[in-house]
């Protein structure tokens, strides 16, 4: 924390107190961020500046955390940043008065629209000074572009991303600045542009920021008593802080709750709230079930069917509870008995694509339910063989706008956890006493609702039985699950140990399949010639914030697939790879065409090897600079429930080809036993 030495009123002079936070402010954090790899440096940085917010203008302190995170609004609003290059490049030229083909022709020279926008602005002759941008400018502004809708929305964006180029770096347009060595400096125009893009490629993780609000949090606080926070000090405000934020994701609801309140009372103040999706809880994927019974030994635990659809979490209150929903969602499910949300793994409102699941949803739940938060899965259901269907059916329906006399692909609920009952968080209750209250709450119904298919037990040869029953009824395997003790607990967002999968189909093989981003392809030949005929694919690495490409795929599409994916990524043709894809770069290496960063595609593999193609997990794994790569992957399906950066990480395909390797040099290649 104090590693910088630096004070905070160096930080940004000309800020007086009670003044809108200058969004220059930001930048030049932002600028010193981008110089340093080092962690502590970076949260150094980020909390200084905090500080200073919360010492001048903490009524800008919500608005500023999410420019931090670059993101406008929580998830469930659905405002999406993430604008494509053309329109960005439309905005700069005219704008800048740079033709279009100078702006084009920098981008493939500099290959970082915020560059480009930074030079372009400091080339341009300055005949005013136009007022500084503030940061509640700035997010009104990105708010605008964000949400625009309906009849010429695209030139509107344009107009939009034109209104803040032109006020950005009223202080320093007209000034050259030296693109190689200061990177555009603290730029403004720079950082609206990899804004827009939905990258600022800082290195600046969400949790980093959360910590560092937590230390500017009580430094504050116990400066306005004149003392300064020990370690001891930090450590408890940063603890609370993140256990809170897991509970309630939501800096709208925190952020108020803490600054009335302060950060160590914020426990008594801020909970667990229907209304406020939580970050699932995910399990860690296991060969066998004799690596299930080592890890759990000794322990009791449950098996659950895991079902093939999709994970659904469903809030409600009714209204005769003593409370609401903590935030209004526009398509709430609204009975007599009381308001209902649906959110998805991503904590994206789903109340548009499930309507009958809310509509239904009263007949479920018992008279003296008067508030919860379930976990489920939804899985497509035939009404007449009175079974799940694959989870391909359940694609079938419509995302947006479902009619429920429309509703062709029925669809069951199959509870397996409950996060919160009648008023109380149950996160941190054991799972026995969560499935407990969970079987107490509801009435099942027939292909609408019921309680995941478990057995308790520890029997190999009774998991076995029980794993070969839930494929044959149509699931994916078992989700074994600690049921007593601490460890049992709900951990919102955690890839827990307590949770694994062990899924039939990759009982053999190399483990979990991978979900992986698109980021350039190759033309097709022979029958594929008017289509791309296979893909670049990478895995992401949070650390860096950047795409480590993993391997080529052209194996596992049929035809119509092709022809679907050449329609759908021809539109985001990009000129040359983004600056934070990492490649080989290698002249025969390189892609046809490159995409933006956008589809996720589950792909499954033989095995890993290290290539020098390649960079996935090269930090890693060492070994010269050669990535993990996938040997004779293929397609499974699209994931549109997972953005980009939800794709496989580095780190677990490091620990997917460290195992590999472990297991082959002890045991030879990696056959399961139990098989
Ligand atoms: P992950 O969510 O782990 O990144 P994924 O989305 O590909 O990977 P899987 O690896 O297939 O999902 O397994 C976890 C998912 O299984 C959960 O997110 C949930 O949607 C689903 N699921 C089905 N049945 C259960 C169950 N009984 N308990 C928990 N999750 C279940």
């Amino acid at each position: 924390q104090t590693t910088l030495k630096a004070k905070t009123k160096d930080l940004y002079p000309d800020w007086k107190p009670g003044e809108p936070v200058p969004y220059a402010a930001l930048c030049t954090t932002f600028s010193k961020i981008e110089m340093t790899s080092k962690r502590l440096e970076i949260m150094a940085h980020c909390s200084l500046f905090l500080r200073q917010v919360l010492r001048l203008t903490p009524t800008d302190l919500q608005t500023t955390i999410m420019l931090m995170i670059n993101k406008l609004a929580a998830d469930y609003a659905g405002v999406e940043l993430g604008i494509g290059e053309s329109l960005i490049m439309k905005a700069i030229s005219e704008s800048t008065g740079r033709s279009l083909a100078h702006i084009k022709n920098d981008q493939k020279e500099i290959g970082d629209l915020g560059l480009v926008a930074a030079k372009s602005r400091s080339k341009q002759p300055t005949m005013f000074k136009p007022k500084p941008l503030t940061i509640a400018g700035v997010h009104r502004g990105l708010m605008g572009i964000a949400t625009v809708e309906g009849q010429g929305a695209q030139g509107r964006k344009v107009d939009g991303i034109k209104k803040l180029l032109s006020a950005a770096d009223s202080r320093t347009a007209g000034k050259a600045i030296d693109i190689e060595k200061d990177k555009g400096g603290p730029s403004e125009a720079k950082y609206i542009v990899r804004t827009l893009e939905g990258k600022l490629r800082l290195g600046l993780a969400e949790k980093t920021i959360l910590v560092a609000l937590a230390h500017a949090m009580i430094y504050h606080e116990m400066s306005q008593n004149g003392k300064t926070p020990s370690t001891t000090d930090l450590a408890k405000a940063e603890s609370i802080l993140k256990s809170v934020y897991s509970e309630l994701p939501s800096y709208e609801v925190i952020v108020p709750a803490m600054l009335e309140h302060g950060i160590l009372n914020l426990p008594e103040n801020c909970a667990l709230q229907p209304g406020v999706p939580l970050k699932p809880m995910l399990a860690k994927p296991t060969k066998s079930i004799t690596e299930v019974l080592d890890r759990f030994e000794g322990k009791d635990f449950t098996c659950e069917y895991k079902y093939d659809g999709e994970r659904a979490q469903i809030h409600f209150v009714a209204h005769d509870a003593d409370m609401t929903m903590a935030t209004e969602v526009p398509n709430a499910g609204k009975s007599d008995r009381g308001v209902s949300n649906i959110f998805s793994r991503n904590s994206e409102d789903l109340s548009r694509k499930y309507p009958d699941i809310l509509g239904r949803l009263p007949t479920w739940v018992k008279q003296g339910t008067k508030s919860f938060v379930l976990d489920c899965e939804t899985v497509a259901w035939d009404k007449v063989e009175k079974k799940v269907l694959p989870f391909q059916q359940l694609m079938t329906r419509k995302k947006k706008d479902v009619k429920i006399e429309d509703v062709k692909v029925q669809v069951c609920v199959f509870a397996f956890d409950i996060l919160y009952l009648n008023g109380e968080p149950l996160v941190n209750k054991p799972f026995r006493e969560r499935r407990d209250a969970l079987h107490d709450a509801f009435v099942p119904v027939e292909g609408e609702f019921t309680f995941a298919k478990y057995d308790d037990t520890n029997d190999i040869d009774e998991i076995q039985i029980l794993l070969e029953d839930s494929v044959k009824s149509g699931c994916e395997g078992l989700m074994v699950k600690m049921l007593d003790g601490k460890e049992s607990s709900y951990e919102p967002s955690k890839r827990s140990q307590n949770w694994l999968k062990v899924k039939k189909d990759y009982l053999a093989g190399v483990g979990d399949s991978l979900d992986l981003v698109v980021l350039g392809a190759y033309h097709g030949k022979g029958k594929r010639t008017s289509w791309y005929g296979a893909f670049l694919l990478a895995c992401y690495n949070p650390s860096t914030d950047k795409y480590e490409t993993v391997c080529n795929i052209g194996t596992g599409f049929s035809e119509a697939i092709l022809e679907t994916l050449h329609q759908q990524l021809s539109q985001i043709v990009i000129d040359r790879a983004k600056p934070f894809y990492t490649h080989s770069s290698g002249n025969k290496d390189q892609p046809d065409v490159w995409f933006e960063p956008k589809h996720v595609w589950e792909v499954k593999t033989a095995d890993l090897t290290l290539s020098p193609r390649y960079k996935a997990a090269a930090d890693e794994v060492s070994s010269g600079g050669k990535g993990v790569s996938l040997r004779f992957p293929r397609f499974i399906k699209e994931r549109d429930d997972k953005k980009p950066d939800q794709a496989s990480s580095s780190k677990m395909i490091a620990e997917m080809y460290q195992k590999q390797e472990s297991v082959t040099k002890t045991k030879g290649p990696s056959v399961d036993d139990d098989f």
